[in-house]
C-alpha cells in the first residue's frame, strides 16, 4: 500500500464525523511547532522559524491543548527542530495516547537523542528532511555532513523498527536527474514514503531559489512520472495540480499551525496574524478570501499544506478522481534492481 491504511481509515472517519455535524470547514492535519529554535538555518526557511529562544517554546500542556482543540487525526510536529524540544518523547506518547497519528519532521542531526528515549509505534512516522544528494543537501542546509547524518538516521530508524519517510522541497536549482537519483537511493534504503513539494516564490522569503508557477509546472510534470516508479507519497491529484494539469481552490484551514506565538493565520506560510486562542483563530481568519487565492502572495503558491487538503475535500466531486486515488493507494513501488 502506498499510504498506511490506518491513517486513511481514521481520516475517513473524521470526515464522516464532520459531515454528520454539518461542518463545511474543519482541519485535517495540525501543524504543531512547539519551538522556533533550530540547529540549522536552511535556505528557504524563514528566520522566524529558526531564530527563537528555547525558553519561549510551548509547554507540553499548551501543545496538548492545541492537539485537543484542533481535533485532527494527524499531527505534524515541526518547528524549529523538534528533536531539540526537551519534552518531545512525552509529547509523542501523549499524542499517541489520544489515538492520533504523528509525523515527526526533523533534519536528523539529533534524532539519535529521540531514539534513546522514544519507541517505535504504528502511529508514529519519522519524517527526515532531505533536499537532494550529498552536495545539494549540504548546500541547502548550509553545513557539511548533514546529508550523511540524515542518511545514517534513516537507516538507524528503519533498523529500530520505525516508519521512516522523507520530505523534499524542489527549488529552481533542483536538478531533476538528481531528484530521480535521490528517489532511487531512498527507495533502496527502504523508506516508507518520499514527500516532494514545490518551493515557490513569495517576496518575504527572498532569494532566487523559489520558482514561479510555470517553473513548478515543468518540474512537477517529471515528478508525476517519477511517482509511478518510486514510493512518492504526495497524492497523484496534488502532483497533477503542481504539474498544471488541474486547478484547486486553496484550503488554508486544512492544516492549521500552532506556534509559540499563537495560532498562525491565514496559513502555514503567510505570517498574517497570530491569535491567542483557537476560537479567535478559527473565527477570525477571512477563509473565503484566502480560499480564493486572490491575494498577491498566493499567486505562485502551490504549497502542499494548502492544496493536499483541497484534494481531500473535493475528492467526492468526480468519480474518476476516486478511482485515481484508489489505484494509487494500491500501488507500492519498491526498490529497483
Ligand atoms: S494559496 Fe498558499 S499562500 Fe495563499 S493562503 Fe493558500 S497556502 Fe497560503
Amino acid at each position: 500500500m502506498r499510504f498506511p491504511v490506518h491513517i486513511v481509515t481514521d481520516m475517513l472517519k473524521w470526515q464522516a464525523k464532520n459531515w454528520w455535524r454539518g461542518n463545511a470547514r474543519y482541519p485535517y492535519v495540525l501543524m504543531l511547532e512547539p519551538l522556533h529554535t533550530c540547529n540549522l538555518a536552511c535556505l528557504g526557511c524563514s528566520p522566524e522559524r529558526y531564530n527563537g529562544d528555547l525558553k519561549d517554546r510551548l509547554s507540553l500542556a499548551e501543545c496538548l491543548q492545541a492537539v485537543d482543540e484542533a481535533g485532527t487525526p494527524v499531527v505534524s510536529i515541526c518547528g524549529g527542530e523538534p528533536t531539540i524540544y526537551p519534552e518531545l518523547p512525552e509529547l509523542v506518547e501523549a499524542i499517541i495516547a489520544r489515538r492520533r497519528h504523528i509525523y515527526l519532521c526533523t533534519n536528523g542531526i539529533l534524532l539519535e537523542r529521540f531514539f534513546r528515549r522514544g519507541r517505535p509505534h504504528r502511529r508514529l512516522s519519522i519524517n527526515v528532511h532531505l533536499d537532494g544528494m550529498r552536495a545539494t543537501h549540504d548546500f541547502v542546509v548550509d553545513r557539511a555532513g548533514v546529508f550523511d547524518t540524515a542518511v545514517e538516521m534513516i537507516k538507524e530508524g528503519k533498523r529500530r523498527g520505525y516508519s521512516v519517510c522523507t520530505n523534499t522541497t524542489v527549488y529552481r536549482e533542483t536538478d531533476l536527474a538528481e531528484l530521480e537519483e535521490m528517489c532511487a537511493f531512498l527507495t533502496g534504503l527502504g523508506v516508507d514514503g518520499i514527500l516532494i513539494s514545490p518551493g515557490y516564490h513569495y517576496e518575504k522569503l527572498g532569494g532566487d531559489h523559489f520558482m514561479y508557477r510555470e517553473e513548478i509546472h515543468r518540474k512537477f510534470s517529471r515528478v508525476l512520472e517519477l511517482a509511478t516508479r518510486y514510493p512518492i507519497s504526495s497524492t497523484p491529484l496534488f502532483l497533477q495540480f503542481a504539474a498544471g494539469q488541474r486547478d484547486y481552490p486553496c484550503t488554508p484551514w486544512g492544516n492549521p499551525t500552532r506556534t509559540p506565538k499563537g495560532w498562525k493565520g491565514p496559513c502555514y506560510l503567510i505570517e498574517g496574524q497570530y491569535y491567542g486562542s483557537w476560537k479567535e483563530f478559527w473565527g477570525g481568519v477571512d477563509w473565503n478570501y484566502w480560499e480564493s487565492r486572490q491575494d498577491p502572495r498566493c499567486q505562485n503558491c502551490l504549497m502542499h499544506s494548502g492544496f493536499e487538503p483541497s484534494v481531500v475535500r473535493t475528492l467526492g466531486q468526480r468519480p474518476a478522481d476516486i478511482w485515481t486515488m484508489a489505484k494509487w493507494m494500491q500501488s507500492a513501488p519498491r526498490a529497483h534492481s
